[in-house]
């Protein structure tokens, strides 16, 4: 990349650059879009940037993002569903394909394949127990990848969910061995959820 004789600029294209799909020339078409639109996009671009800093902030029960102004949608509604991803991306895949209309519960992550299994890792999977308990859920959809460490995740849940008696179902084997849901394609992401099987707890 060649430098920019600005700082303020080589800066920004450098945080511009490290966004997902970018590269340092999109970076460069995007900042200098932007430095011609002083007004029109940094300015809002600044104070939306300020706030989403300040506000936004994952739950700690569902991890969802939600705003530290309002209550997370899983403390406010009743529901009997609850569909368990691993991270945010994942959930907006499901959501915007409109397979799936109800709650959800980002783990943040997978366990590892061959670690102690007791060991949560940081993920929410007390907090989904939790919830389970608390809304009388009726069906836990397990939508983790089709990988080692989704399946071993998939299996530590119904694990840990064997004394609520709640009906726990995995995506169908539509999904690709070690596939991840952000990549799926609507028809299989569909046809998954469609076929879903339950669990059954030995
Ligand atoms: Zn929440």
């Amino acid at each position: 990349m060649s430098e920019n004789s600005v700082k303020e600029i080589n800066d920004l294209i450098k945080i511009v650059s490290k966004l997902p799909g970018l590269g340092p020339k999109s970076a460069k078409r995007i900042v200098l879009k932007l430095i011609n639109n002083k007004e029109n996009l940094v300015k809002p671009l600044a104070k939306t940037l300020v706030e989403v800093y300040k506000n936004v902030t994952r739950c700690n029960v569902c991890g969802n993002l939600k705003s530290i102004n309002s209550n997370c949608m899983c403390s406010t509604k009743k529901y009997n569903q609850i569909c368990v991803v691993e991270n945010i991306a994942d959930m907006w895949v499901i959501e915007s394909t409109g397979i799936y209309k109800g709650h959800y519960h980002v783990l943040g992550g997978t366990l590892p394949a061959f670690e102690n299994k007791n060991i949560q890792n940081g993920l929410l999977i007390d907090s989904l127990v939790t919830r389970v308990k608390k809304n009388s859920v009726k069906e836990v959809i397990l939508a983790t990848s089709a990988s080692v460490e989704g399946e071993t995740t998939a299996h530590y849940i119904s694990d840990s969910l064997k004394d609520t008696k709640v009906k726990i179902t995995r995506l169908a084997k539509g999904v690709p061995v070690g596939g991840e849901i952000e990549f799926l394609d609507d028809g299989t992401l569909f046809s998954a959820f469609k076929n879903r099987s339950p669990i059954i707890n030995e």
